[in-house]
């Protein structure tokens, strides 16, 4: 068993950073470094979070988007989650689907009925999902994680299929993950929900999930076993959000350095209101959006490269000004229930979503605001993932593929889903988007590519 290792998140030393008070010139050359692209020392980002005053914030933000654009364009990559059970024995004071809810009706999908929602899912368009369940080994173990994935790979919808599975599971053993890794899982996610571990105990009363080190360890554990394509992120509003956005990047710093595989995205989900559960309408540590606004900024410029993930659980509002900051992938017309696409549409969800927007709407928003959606899964098809990937993305080269790559699969989209509206704006962001494109290699696969797809080519990638 891997040895037990909280040492890495070093409470008192966040605690110093984040009480200390900075000067002006401090946090100018900091702004000034983050547009090398380079990363920033945790010093550095806490001297970030610190700030309050508008005027240095609209400097963070602009320096934010500057990043963002430099590394990732203007693509914004689209995923789904499918949620399998809502049965679980742990009790997160904050969940849904804790096992002391007893207004919900609990609920493991069979593998046809999880078919049935792959297919809802594809049927809109998406090709990539995360994977989700409660923590239970007896209903949902590997043996029907590995069942449902190998279905729903396999499964077609017309021009319609998932090419990439990201899950969220409880931590495992070495063991088990080994056994994980051959599923053909893409990234590994797991939110360490609070790094402070006062707070931990208290908001995971019960079952195996009230062990701070086996969660903070299971990052470590899968490296172990192979896995290079990992996922982290804290829950926000349980702890103070300067705290837990320190405590996540000393996190990605410990996988870094001492598993030489950094995560591959750091998500930031806020706390939303869940039925049945008390908790969730206030919790402890809410943040404003401004300070919302100013973490994901900071993240984007302490680690550049590091994809960064925004889900449906804010409002639309929220979403488009959060996006233009650093976000990488969205999800989009999530349901949190398993079977809220078309088998259970009625069971309870684990919370509510602040976005309830069509994946259409969502569409035609980036393409309104200039982005380019992209369906791409190329990259861990690949295998361009953990070290390789970064090998690629740092000189900037990922830009390169995931260019035309995001172009085809929007092109993809447009072709088999697009409605009028769709289609006259897609086109438009399409054409605009492949004019940018310098290299005349990329162009002339792009072109080849575009040209393939009308003639009824799918899943065309570099
Ligand atoms: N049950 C596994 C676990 O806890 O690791 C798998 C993931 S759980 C289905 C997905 C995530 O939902 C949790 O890690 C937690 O961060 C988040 N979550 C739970 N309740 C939430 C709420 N009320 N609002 C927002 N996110 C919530
Ligand atoms: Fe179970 Fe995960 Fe919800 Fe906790 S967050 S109650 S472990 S489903």
């Amino acid at each position: 068993m891997a040895s037990l290792n909280t040492t890495f998140i070093n409470e008192d030393k966040i605690n110093d950073l984040i009480s200390k008070k900075n000067t002006q010139n401090e946090v100018n050359e900091i702004l000034d470094k983050s547009l090398k692209a380079q990363g920033l020392t945790l010093e550095e980002t806490a001297v970030l979070l610190n700030v309050e005053d508008d005027e240095t914030l609209e400097k963070i933000f602009k320096a934010a988007k500057i990043i963002k654009e430099k590394i990732y364009g203007k693509r914004i990559v689209l995923f789904a989650p499918l949620y399998a059970a809502n049965v679980c024995t742990n009790n997160c004071v904050y969940c849904a689907f804790r096992r002391d809810n007893k207004n919900i009706e609990r609920r493991v999908l069979t593998p046809q009925e999880v078919v049935e929602e792959a297919k809802a899912i594809m049927r809109m368009g998406h090709k990539r999902i995360v994977l989700l369940t409660g923590e239970d080994y007896k209903d949902t173990g590997l043996d029907y994680l590995q069942e449902i994935m190998e279905r729903i790979y396999k499964t077609k919808e017309l021009n319609g299929e998932i090419r990439r599975i990201n899950i969220n599971i409880a931590p495992l053993s070495v063991e088990d993950f080994k056994r994980l890794n051959t599923f053909g899982i893409g990234t590994y996610q797991l939110f360490q929900e609070t790094y402070h571990q006062e707070t931990y105990k208290t908001v995971h009363p019960a079952g195996k999930k009230a062990n701070y080190e086996w969660r903070l360890n299971a990052m470590d554990r899968a490296i172990e076993a192979g896995l290079d394509d990992l996922g982290i992120g804290p829950l926000f509003g349980l702890a103070d959000y300067k705290f837990e956005t320190l405590a996540t990047l000393m996190h990605a710093e410990h996988m870094e350095k001492a598993c030489g595989v950094g995560p591959h995205t750091i998500s930031v989900p806020r706390i939303e209101p869940a039925e049945g559960v008390a908790f969730s309408q206030n919790p402890p540590a809410q943040m404003t959006d401004k300070e919302f606004k100013k973490l994901v900024a900071v993240i984007r410029l302490a680690v550049p490269y590091t994809g960064l993930i925004l889900s449906t659980r804010e409002t639309p509002q929220m979403r488009r000004e959060i996006i233009e900051l650093g976000i990488s992938q969205i999800s989009a017309a999530s349901e949190t229930n398993p079977g809220g696409y078309a088998v259970h549409k009625e069971a309870t969800k684990q919370f509510t979503s602040g976005d309830t927007r069509s994946l259409e709407d969502m569409i035609v928003e980036l393409c309104e605001h200039g982005f380019l959606p992209s369906f791409c899964t190329s990259c861990y098809r690949l295998g361009r993932t953990g070290k390789n990937f970064m090998e690629y993305a740092k000189p900037g080269l990922i830009h390169k593929y995931c260019q035309p790559n995001a172009i085809a699969t929007f092109k993809e989209y447009i072709e088999d889903y697009g409605t009028e509206k769709v289609k006259e704006i897609g086109e438009k962001v399409i054409q605009q988007h492949f004019n940018e494109i310098e290299d005349p290699k990329m162009k002339e696969v792009a072109k080849r590519q575009l040209e393939e797809i009308e003639k009824g080519k799918r899943d065309l990638h570099v």
